[in-house]
């Protein structure tokens, strides 16, 4: 037999880094990946990221809005005050936004880090794009970069956040609480010489 048959090999010899966490595995969620649960239309009309844009920040969970880009609390948060900064236009790739979008995104997603830190006092960061549905992005159509605050064994709850039924109205006070404390589109922008 070929000794790359695809069954088990020696961890040691694949890619990764052990970070100290269980797996679930959960096949099931394989149907939302691939798109069973999504609308067949996957533009923007059906699109719940450009929808939000267009409700008011309070039923659409904005946090702040920029000229080109905007932060919207994520609805699945991983962790409280999980955030995703996004353009307005609905693509897909890093590589299609245009140059001030790029900054603008960059901006948001400073403030945003400087907002968390100053309202909830997270430990580090999660901050990332995940690009396409094999990369684990849930809405791969419209780029959004998550931003999500960490916290010393934060992990145990997990479960706890993900399961809860109160999550609108928690969602509503964080939202709440974050656009308060965003500062001035002024005080945000990068500098000139910086683009
Ligand atoms: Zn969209």
């Amino acid at each position: 037999m070929d000794e790359h048959d695809g069954g088990p090999e020696d961890p040691a010899s694949l890619p990764g880094t052990p970070d100290g966490f269980e797996r679930l595995w959960t096949p099931h969620r394989l149907a939302y990946i691939t798109g069973e649960d999504k609308p067949a239309d996957d533009g923007a009309g059906e699109c719940p990221f450009c929808r939000a844009q267009d409700r008011r920040d309070e039923d659409g969970l904005v946090v702040a809005r920029g000229e080109r880009a905007f932060a919207v609390l994520n609805l699945y948060p991983y962790n409280p005050g999980h955030l995703m900064v996004l353009p307005y236009r609905h693509v897909a790739d890093y590589t299609d936004l245009d140059l001030a979008e790029t900054h603008e995104i960059a901006a948001l997603t400073r403030t945003a880090m400087r907002v968390l830190r100053a309202i909830s006092a997270p430990h580090g960061f999660n901050i990332g794009l995940n690009q396409g549905a094999v990369a684990g992005a849930g809405m791969a159509a419209h780029l959004h970069q998550h931003v999500v605050p960490r916290w010393g064994g934060d992990a145990n709850f997990l479960p706890i956040i993900g399961r809860t039924k109160a999550l609108p109205e928690l969602l509503g006070d964080t939202r709440a609480r974050l656009a308060a404390a965003w500062p001035d589109a002024a005080a945000v922008s990068l500098p000139e010489e910086t683009c």
